[in-house]
């Protein structure tokens, strides 16, 4: 009897089933993009595309709240 070394668990890691959106422009991607950026404001995720990301670099930098978008 062997078992599959770290063997896949349901229910464990899985994806968000939620299609992800630019909390800016408000543009959907059904998968994670690598170019997109998430940030974790108050506990919430927000994700930014590439072209936002841009943009929202200098917030980050600057470490301000999107709030004032
Ligand atoms: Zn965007």
């Amino acid at each position: 009897m062997t078992s599959l070394p770290g063997g896949s668990d349901k229910g464990g890691s899985a994806p968000e089933p939620h299609p992800i959106v630019c909390a800016r422009c408000g543009t959907q991607a059904r998968a994670p993009q690598p170019t997109w950026t998430c940030s974790v404001e108050n506990g919430k995720r927000r994700y930014f595309c590439e072209a936002c990301s841009r943009e929202n670099l200098r917030a980050i930098e600057g470490r301000l709240d999107s709030a004032w978008w």
